[in-house]
């Protein structure tokens, strides 16, 4: 039983997955409790050091110019979109640079929702290939079962970075949707 010479790929279905980057490793700047706590006002186009402020009328429930709304505007290059929240690093002594998620998310493929199928298919590809998976099937060699279940792991890894990262985006669209209906 276990290990590698006797044909057993152990523990791969339970294998605990390292993530990559996440929000976590930052901290969020969020305006609503920066306009909670008083530090901006109507008007107030920037805090200095984190972003340029705009604010948009809310356009529910409210006419036109009676509610604003404050937004960050992303502060990195080329980017400027408007979000609630902005985010910094932990690890960093020096003043964090602040961005939104999507900068954030650059080390990313653009359109995640195809990547994760992608990763899904290969994912499930090879692990039809390792047959029940705790046993190499008969006829397959063991450098192919290991190759294989690297291929798998590989893949799930993936599937699970891709999917987590659909999840937070819906989260964030949420989020946003909530803000600008005042919800
Ligand atoms: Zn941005």
């Amino acid at each position: 039983m276990g290990g590698l010479g006797s044909g057993r790929w152990p523990g791969y279905m339970s294998l605990t997955i390292p993530l990559k980057e996440t929000t976590e490793d930052y901290f969020p700047l969020d305006i609503r409790a920066v306009k909670r706590h008083g530090l901006i006002a109507p008007g107030t186009e920037e805090i200095p050091g984190v972003a340029l402020i705009e604010w948009v009328s809310s356009g529910f429930g409210a006419r036109e110019g009676t509610f604003l709304r404050p937004w960050f505007l992303c502060p990195r290059d080329g980017c400027g979109r408007r979000v609630a929240i902005l985010y910094g690093r932990t690890d960093t002594e020096s003043h964090p640079e602040w961005a939104c998620r999507r900068c954030l998310d650059l080390c990313y493929p653009v359109e995640m929702e195809s990547h994760a199928e992608r990763a899904g298919r290969r994912m499930h590809k090879a692990r039809a290939r390792l047959g029940s998976g705790a046993e190499k099937p008969k006829r397959m060699r063991h450098e192919t079962f290991v190759r294989l279940g690297m291929k798998y792991l590989e893949a799930r890894k993936e599937y699970v970075e891709a999917l987590r990262e659909q999840h937070l985006r819906t989260l964030e669209q949420m989020e946003q949707e909530r803000i600008k209906y005042d919800l």
